[in-house]
């Protein structure tokens, strides 16, 4: 099952897969043949002071040497091939997977936690399999050749290792079962370290401003030490291995001379063998200690191979593939919402949308006003299907939002976002994102639309400006007028401005709006706004609060039929009076 599973990263590097072991084999046959080439010129060269012999096999001994030398590069060579091949498949898979994800599967999961298991846990399933390639057969190989050949040259001695070996093997066992689920906690760890760094990187500017930059340091200290003790406990358990190993190795290094030294004054052994013998002990326990390392990085690897996979599993519960009409585009803008309610979490009580019900023509604007937290955003989310509703319908056109392919549907809706985000890039780059095929002219129309022109025009670079991350050498107006002129080169049937225009003074608004009514007379137009002067002029506004509509109407009516709109006016219209 997990073979099927990542089969298709193996298949790719399957030749670098194989050879790899292969050529460490190459390598284990020589390091155990070497020991006995040895022992024969102690035992026959030396002792019988023939020249010929020894440097014979002393040629023997340099081109075992050398094939060993290409077996092991041979060998390091494939298995980094092929682990860093599986690795950047794999990671390529889970970030499409990421991409996948709808609104709701993201907010199930931390960016910090996303980042660590793209990066983080991928390396370690690839140091995994590079390890394994090159030790899964070296280990085994160099185990059971070193015993055989022990057994061979001398039985009786080869009884200390019988005895030494399940004794190793039980206090390595241990050390990997305390091991594993520490390995889990240093990883979750991470995870925090990670959203630490991130939301800190983000939003360095809000934490300068309201000066915290030391209660982010020590935020950033405390998930650093909690991943150095989640990293110390399981490490000090893995170097535990290295002097279990050194002093079982040592005591039965001893054991062998020992005993291998009364053989040899009984002169039932040549002294020869006992190098051999010792060698073959070395190679025996090693290939242990390989061995337990490599379980050691599998019970890491493991956790992290687990969390790879809870994302890959992850069910993206927002798709098309089941839409009944998967050609249709959106061709009018008619929009209309049938009883729709929503949450955000459905065990919930307080639903954030309540039996919303409301139809807007198509090249018609559509004003929504409500206090913060009244469920604007969310609403208007649900058109391109951002989130989707848990009871009642979206149609868009007469059709329901859930039988568009997701990609028609959101290229005919074009939509503001409350927070606005620019990509590093040239203004032209970023404008271009509305339409990657815009000619020049097109860009610059869009950009008058949106009022962006003439300050575009200031900049020296003009549209080439270059644009930091996000967007940060222009102003919070500027920003909004850019991502404005974005959306409008989308050529959207449907534009949603969400509080799009918050930082843009009045009087540069009411010009936007202005050249809506030419440049975008077929566009259906929903503006969310926080000031009334911004949706005075739409065909219909719509009052929302804690989830319901409480009004619906153009300005006039509203004036005379709802408290709530009477009451956002006059506290606005004392504002103004009060500032001028
Ligand atoms: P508005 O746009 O009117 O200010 P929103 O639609 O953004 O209101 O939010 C409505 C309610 O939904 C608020 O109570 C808010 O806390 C909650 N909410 C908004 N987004 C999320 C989210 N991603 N996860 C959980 N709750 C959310």
């Amino acid at each position: 099952m997990v073979m099927k599973r990542y089969w298709k990263y193996i298949k790719p590097y399957l030749p670098a897969f194989i050879c790899g072991p292969i050529l460490m084999i190459v390598e284990v046959i020589g390091e155990v043949v070497l020991p006995k080439l040895m022992a024969n010129i102690i035992n026959n060269g030396a002792a019988n002071q023939d020249v010929p012999y020894i440097i014979g096999t002393g040629f023997l001994m340099i081109l075992v040497a050398i094939l060993m030398m290409i077996g092991g590069v041979g060998a390091a060579y494939f298995g980094t091939r092929a682990s860093v091949g599986f690795a950047s498949d794999l990671r390529s898979d889970v970030f499409a997977k990421v991409q996948k994800f709808s609104f709701a599967n993201l907010d199930k999961y931390n960016t910090g936690s996303l980042v660590t298991r793209l990066t983080n846990d991928i390396t370690q399933v690839q140091n995994l399999i590079n390890m394994s390639l090159r030790m899964m057969l070296r280990a085994p190989g160099m185990l059971i050749g070193a015993l055989i050949m022990a057994f061979i040259m001398n039985r009786q001695l080869s009884l200390v290792i019988l005895v030494v070996m399940p004794v190793l093997a039980l206090l390595i066992g241990l050390v990997i079962r305390t091991a594993f689920p520490r390995f889990g906690i240093m990883q979750k760890k991470l995870d925090v370290l990670n959203a630490t760094i991130q939301e800190m990187l983000i939003n360095v500017r809000v934490i300068k401003s309201f000066v915290r930059g030391t209660y982010e340091e020590e935020k950033f200290a405390r998930a650093n030490e909690d991943l150095r003790d989640s990293g110390l406990s399981a490490f000090k358990i893995v170097i535990l291995n290295m002097p279990i190993m050194m002093i079982v190795m040592n005591f039965t290094t001893l054991a062998v001379v020992w005993f291998g030294g009364k053989q040899i004054l009984a002169g039932d052994m040549p002294v020869g063998d006992l190098t051999a013998f010792t060698t073959y002990i070395v190679q025996i326990l090693s290939s242990l200690m390989m061995l337990a390392m490599i379980m050691l990085q599998s019970s890491r690897a493991l956790a992290s191979l687990n969390r790879i996979k809870e994302v890959l599993d992850t069910k993206v519960d927002l798709t098309d593939e089941e839409s009944r009409f998967p050609d249709k585009k959106v061709e009018n803008g008619k929009i209309e919402f049938r009883d729709v309610s929503f949450r955000y979490y459905k065990d919930n009580e307080q639903p954030v949308l309540s039996h919303i019900n409301f139809s807007v023509e198509s090249g018609t604007v559509l004003g929504i006003i409500g206090s913060t937290g009244s469920g604007k955003t969310t609403l208007v989310q649900m058109i391109p299907r951002l989130y989707d509703a848990d009871e009642g319908e979206i149609l868009v056109d007469g059709v329901n939002v859930k039988d568009y392919a997701l990609h028609n549907l959101r290229e005919g809706v074009g939509m503001v976002l409350q927070k606005n985000v620019l990509f590093s890039g040239s203004i032209m780059e970023n404008l271009m994102w509305g339409d990657r095929y815009a000619s020049d002219k097109e860009i610059k129309d869009a950009a008058q639309a949106a009022q962006a022109d003439t300050f575009i025009e200031g900049f020296t670079e003009g549209y080439q400006t270059w644009l930091g991350q996000g967007g940060v050498n222009v102003s919070g107006g500027q920003k909004q007028r850019l991502c404005i002129a974005r959306a409008l080169l989308k050529k959207p049937k449907i534009l949603i401005l969400d509080d799009s225009t918050s930082a843009v003074d009045t009087a540069t608004e009411a010009k936007i709006r202005e050249s809506f009514t030419s440049t975008l007379k077929d566009t259906t137009k929903i503006i969310i706004a926080q000031r009334i002067s911004s949706v005075m002029g739409a065909d219909q506004i719509m009052v929302l609060d804690e989830g319901e509509i409480v009004g619906k109407g153009t300005h006039e009516e509203l004036l005379q039929t709802c408290e709530a709109y009477r009451e956002i006016y006059d506290s606005q219209m004392d504002k103004e009076v009060s500032a001028s």
